[in-house]
């Protein structure tokens, strides 16, 4: 990667994904800019990498020839390619890591084509412990050309990048990443919540099923704090709701509706309605506990 050096890189979005995918392209010596709406956040990186912290996103966009975006869902990333766009150059990747609907990517790279700035959707799935680590997994739709462009900050951050095909095919992937995700989730939860009702020791319960044919990550990262009645993000509640209200109406297209998909939405309704929506998924726990009556 004979030009990775070279590549300046601006972040738009520094969550609980943002921030550590953003210190990886530090790392990496790419990152050049960052913005976030929360402008403390920035500041805090700016001041940690010595990059720039952009007052706007077209100020940013101006300064760099990647441009990555990681947002919440549909609405702000189609507001942030809104306020990026004035700054953009012309050869210019934008690369949007958010999870959001298919017609998101798909606008993006139109409106973008226009002015000869490339679009590739880049779902990425790994947790906050993938983004911290830099070994996210990256589902990619777009030219192949764009994609190149952006591989430096792609690798940077990530330890496998796939190029699925066209642009939408990235989210398109990432609805089956998310619709797998929630029925691991019900099978670990409820797997767990049975063993402490049966007064087994959860620590190595955790560990020796781990080891076995229905080790998850969501088991190992997830397992050991959801069993002390520990929720902390990771991964809201709300944004996995969000996730699955994508794939529900992508099921929905297809001609079907999925158990994995309507059971976790109930659940994950259920969270948000007693508060519990800024909590990690693995807040489901809570609710999978209460269906048992522990053995004597
Ligand atoms: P998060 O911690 O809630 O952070 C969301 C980020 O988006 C913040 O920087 C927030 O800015 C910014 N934002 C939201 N709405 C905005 C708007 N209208 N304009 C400008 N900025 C806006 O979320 P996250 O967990 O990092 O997730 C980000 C994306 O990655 C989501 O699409 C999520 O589904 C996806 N994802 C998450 C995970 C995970 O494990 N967390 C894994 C894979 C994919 P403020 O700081 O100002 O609030």
């Amino acid at each position: 990667m004979s030009n990775s050096n070279l590549l300046k890189v601006g972040f738009v979005g520094l969550g609980s994904m943002g921030l550590g995918m953003s210190r990886n392209l530090h790392k990496a010596g790419l990152l050049t800019a960052v913005w976030n709406r929360t402008a403390a956040k920035s500041a805090m990186v700016a001041e940690e990498t010595g990059c720039v912290k952009a007052s706007t996103p077209a100020d940013l966009a101006a300064l760099c020839e990647v441009i990555i975006i990681c947002v919440s869902e549909d609405e702000d990333v189609l507001q942030m390619i809104s306020e990026l766009t004035p700054g953009l150059k012309s050869g210019a990747v934008v690369v949007d890591c958010s999870t959001v609907g298919i017609a998101t990517a798909q606008t993006a790279a139109a409106k973008f084509a226009n002015l000869g700035v490339g679009f590739v959707d880049a779902p990425v799935s790994g947790g906050s412990e993938g983004a911290d680590n830099g070994n996210l997994a990256v589902m990619a739709g777009g030219d192949v050309a764009h994609l190149d462009k952006a591989m430096p900050a792609l690798e940077a951050m990530s330890a496998r990048v796939v190029h699925i095909g066209e642009v939408g095919n990235g989210q398109a992937t990432k609805a089956v990443n998310q619709i797998i995700g929630a029925g691991v989730a019900q099978a670990v939860t409820d797997g767990l919540a049975f063993a402490e009702a049966m007064n087994l020791p959860m620590e190595k319960v955790i560990d020796v099923v781990g080891s076995g044919a229905s080790a998850s990550w969501f088991l190992s990262y997830r397992g050991p704090s959801m069993v002390q009645g520990e929720f902390p993000v990771g991964f809201k509640v709300a944004l996995h709701h969000k996730d699955l209200k994508i794939c529900q109406r992508m099921a929905a297209q297809l001609g079907t509706s999925l158990l994995s998909i309507e059971a976790t939405l109930t659940d994950y309704e259920a969270l948000m309605a007693d508060g519990f929506g800024d909590e990690d998924y693995s807040a489901m726990y809570r609710l999978k506990k209460r269906k048992f009556t522990p053995r004597d």
